[in-house]
């Protein structure tokens, strides 16, 4: 027969740590401790599995059950040598909650139960302190009043004030046992008047009292908000712990505390906690007393009067101090540890891993493998890739308050504060001026480079995680949230509204990247810093990966970053960004605008020696290394002139009328963008453009070679392409041209053509495409786009609802939606090495610095990832833990 109650204490332990699907991590923690000799107050776990039953019957518990729930009882009654319920020597219980993970939406505990009318008499002369069994009494109406019977603790708590300043006095301490009688008469006075019932006297009530009210906090609507944030499955349930009570309030040798083994914040490897003389559990959460300091150490270094637990109980912190150690050995992580010292003797409530900064993860994993608690392996494992974002970002002080106006996507992290500006010449000038300004934007546009150059951050109302904005702002390392939908912004009145505010330019607000929030004024930032922990996991990461890490970049100094960050390579150089910037945007406006090809080739020339320029100074920053640089991949309309003054400037380069001109750019209007005149069919229509870029590459492959002796390694790669007959014809352009510099130079340079895969037709004709082509870079970003048949820039409106009701686990711009996208990379790439057995495959789109994604290249067996600079060393660790799962 199926049984729900597990015990634990006093030699016995039905689980352990193994069982928290069962137990919770409350339950199978406490069965383990007890299972290692460590002092933990006899009990039992109702499990997990009742509470799913709870639910099926109608919320009523079956027979069987409350036979067991006795059994658990009469097991602690034997072990304390006390009886429930006995008026002379009462068993007090706790009960709390505890599901598989921690969950603060729930119901947390109840301390003190089985005292009654009766029993707190006994209680009083047992202990020979009537002021300690009346004051447990009061906390324990207050608290069943509160947490099970759901009344107002607003009530309570004034009658516990007025009952104070009534005797003059300023703590709970000071109060008596007669003070306490008195007041637990009110107190069940209030229960009559607010529940229109007596206070339960009966201890096996008050028991089921209990337990009902944990399974029912299962399905509350806090609780169901916490498990929808956080990913948490309803069917899940939670586990009941009841345990014997130890008395943190029996006098000055008790105390109750709360420690970690390790500093969470900065790792330090040092007990860290707080603990409170005379008092129980919830006195240190409430914040009625201020908890004294657990080590000598951190009560000198705060210069902090009270006594530390090292030196007011030096016994009992010496007990804990062993009992810290051997949780970290036995349990081979840091602890998070709820304690007791009931006159003078030391019991443990809770163990479970503790949670941490990620600067506290890093230095602890490294800590641990030196100290070889852990392989290094497992330190590798241990640290979330993802984390590491906080630590290569400014990001907000955990400790500031935060007036949130808004969410939207975390489409580039890092925290920033500025006056709201509407526009990026704005932005300019105020950055000039010496102002940090964030720049807010319904959407971004090439026009908006030197605003997003210039601000600290940006924020658009829409736009997805792959929109203009989110891969700008990525590239150069700017804090970004793009859209936020609820945001209304009239850039020409310079005021943008949301949650029913108003935020005028000038006005200070807070972005954050890594969450999506948007809040009114400043907030703090931190400063990364990163330490040698970071270098030391880096390196054994890159020991264990196999997968090569690059990135995207275009610039320099995104070049460099994404250099000092590790990067082997660049796996994207989007060639259209370097067209983006005000020198150039006119040329480039007039090449797309031109009527023919002697007019492109008048604006090619003009842009001839800026692109070469520009690939030589990314060459010499990664010289000697691999570089995919992509011919022109412009969707028009990113381009195309809106202002009247763009048109007139536009005009005047190419010399023709304005009239000319915007007959021209309306020709060229598309009303598909993302599936229009874009790619390689720029290069199949203009074969020009591509010749002059494949030029610039190739002299300036010459240059660099020349300068420093040791060439580049160019990878030139077409964009777009759906068939063999496209990439055949680009790679005539580009070989050619790459003769003509040669032979015009005197000097070769190795060199590759290969394409992306971004389309599902390239996907599935990979084995024909392969033969055109020596790589293939896949391109998820349009590659998803155009699988899903689902606009990357307009998917944000409605992609939150596909992933709140499961159609999608993930965002698919985000992580790659394996079973759909995932299936044609592994076609392509299964078809393009039976063609070429030695083909390159890579990845481009943004999922190149997700973790879930890289793990996915892994097993596909890819080449390279390449991300954006600063998920460089995320990248590197994600494919170090994929390499070790494999
Ligand atoms: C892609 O489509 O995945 C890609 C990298 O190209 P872009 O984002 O520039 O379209
Ligand atoms: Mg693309």
């Amino acid at each position: 027969m199926t049984h729900y109650v597990y015990r634990f204490g006093g030699g016995v332990s039905d689980g352990g740590s193994g069982d928290k699907v069962l137990l919770g991590g409350k339950g199978a923690n406490l069965a383990e401790m007890a299972s290692i000799g460590l002092p933990v107050p006899p009990g039992f776990t109702i499990a997990t599995t009742m509470c799913t039953r709870y639910y099926e019957e109608g919320q009523t518990f079956p027979e069987s059950v409350q036979d067991e729930v006795k059994t658990g009882i009469a097991h602690i009654e034997g072990i304390t040598g006390k009886t429930f319920g006995d008026a002379a020597d009462p068993l007090l219980v706790s009960v709390r909650s505890g599901a598989r993970i921690s969950m603060p939406g729930m119901m947390d505990t109840v301390l003190n139960l089985g005292l009654n009318d009766q029993t707190v008499e006994g209680l009083a002369s047992v202990s020979d302190d009537a002021r300690f069994a009346w004051d447990s009494y009061r906390r324990f109406i207050q608290m069943y009043s509160d947490v099970v019977l759901e009344l107002d603790h607003g009530r309570f708590e004034e009658a516990l004030e007025i009952a104070k300043e009534d005797r003059g006095y300023y703590l709970d301490t000071d109060l008596t046992a007669d003070d306490w009688r008195a007041l637990v008469a009110q107190y069940k006075d209030i229960v009559v008047e607010l529940w229109g019932k007596p206070f339960p006297q009966d201890v096996h009530d008050q028991l089921w009292g209990a337990i009902g009210a944990v399974f029912g906090s299962w399905q509350a609507d806090r609780a169901k908000v916490y498990r929808r944030l956080n990913d948490i499955p309803g069917d899940w349930g939670t586990a009941v712990n009841v345990q014997a009570m130890v008395f943190g309030n029996m006098g000055d040798t008790s105390a109750t505390g709360v420690a970690f083994t390790r500093d969470p914040s900065t790792g330090q490897n040092a007990y860290y906690g707080e603990f409170l003389i005379n008092a129980q559990g919830e006195d240190v959460v409430a914040g009625i007393r201020t908890p004294q300091y657990l080590t000598r150490a951190a009560r000198e270094t705060a210069n902090a009067k009270p006594l530390s637990m090292e030196e007011a109980m030096p016994e009992a912190y010496a007990e804990l101090a062993a009992v810290f150690d051997q949780l970290e050995r036995h349990y081979r992580d840091m602890q998070d540890i709820e304690f007791t010292v009931q006159q003078g003797k030391l019991w443990m409530l809770q163990t479970r891993s503790g949670k941490r900064t990620a600067k506290a993860a890093l230095k602890i994993a490294v800590d641990m493998a030196e100290e070889g608690l852990i392989s290094r392996e497992e330190a590798i494992a241990r640290v979330d890739p993802q984390a590491l974002d906080q630590l290569l970002h400014p990001t907000l002080d955990p400790d500031a308050t935060r007036d949130v106006l808004t969410k939207g996507l975390p489409a580039s992290p890092g925290a920033a504060s500025g006056f709201a500006v509407f526009d990026s010449d704005t932005a300019e000038r105020r950055s000039n001026a010496g102002d940090a300004v964030i720049l807010i934007r319904t959407e971004t546009s090439p026009e908006d480079i030197h605003g997003m150059h210039a601000a600290r951050g940006i924020l658009t109302a829409r736009g997805g995680m792959t929109s203009h904005a989110a891969v700008v702002a990525r590239g150069m390392g700017r804090p970004c949230v793009s859209g936020a939908g609820s945001i209304s912004i009239d850039a020409k009145a310079g005021v943008m509204k949301v949650a029913g505010r108003e935020i005028r330019e000038g006005d200070i607000v807070t972005i954050d990247g890594a969450t999506g929030e948007v809040m009114a004024g400043a907030v703090a930032t931190v400063q990364p810093e990163l330490a040698g922990d970071f270098g030391t996991l880096m390196e054994w990461a890159d020991g264990v990966r196999r997968l090569k890490v690059r990135t995207n970049a275009e610039t320099p100094l995104d070049c460099r970053t994404a250099r000092d960050f590790g990067a082997e390579g660049i796996g994207l150089c989007r060639t259209e960004h370097m067209f983006f910037e005000q020198s150039r945007i006119t040329a480039v406006r007039q090449m797309i605008l031109a009527e023919d090809e002697a007019g492109r080739r008048v604006a090619l020339e003009r842009l001839l020696p800026e692109q070469r320029s520009d690939f030589v100074e990314i060459f010499e920053v990664m010289v000697g290394l691999p570089c995919t640089i992509r011919l022109l991949d412009p969707p028009l309309h990113e381009f195309l002139p809106h202002a009247e003054a763009e048109f007139a400037e536009v005009a005047q380069a190419a010399g023709i009328e304005v009239e000319q001109l915007k007959r021209r750019a309306a020709e060229l209007h598309e009303f598909n963008p993302m599936l229009g005149h874009r790619g390689c069919r720029l290069g199949v229509t203009y074969p020009e453009i591509y010749e002059m870029q494949a030029r610039a590459i190739f002299e300036a492959a010459v240059i660099v070679a020349e300068k420093s002796g040791e060439a580049p390694i160019p990878e030139v790669m077409i964009p777009l392409v759906g068939t063999k007959r496209e990439l055949e014809l680009m790679k005539i352009v580009v070989d050619k041209a790459a003769q003509a510099v040669f032979a015009d130079k005197g000097r070769t340079i190795e060199y590759l053509v290969g394409t992306m895969i971004e389309l599902p037709r390239a996907a599935l004709k990979a084995g024909e495409i392969a033969e055109a082509g020596e790589f293939f870079s896949f391109g998820t970003n349009d590659l998803t786009q155009t699988t899903l048949g689902v606009s990357r820039d307009d998917a944000s409106r409605f992609l939150g609802a596909y992933v709140e009701k499961g159609i999608y686990a993930r965002d698919p711009f985000v992580s790659i939606d394996v079973e759909g996208v995932g299936e044609l990379i592994e076609l392509a790439a299964e078809r393009g090495r039976k063609t070429r057995p030695d083909i390159k495959l890579g990845i481009c789109g943004e999922h190149g610095g997700d973790p879930a994604s890289i793990a996915f290249c892994e097993t596909v067996g890819l080449d390279y990832v390449s991300a954006s600079p600063y998920r460089v060393p995320i990248a590197r660790l994600a494919a170090a833990q994929a390499a070790l799962k494999k």
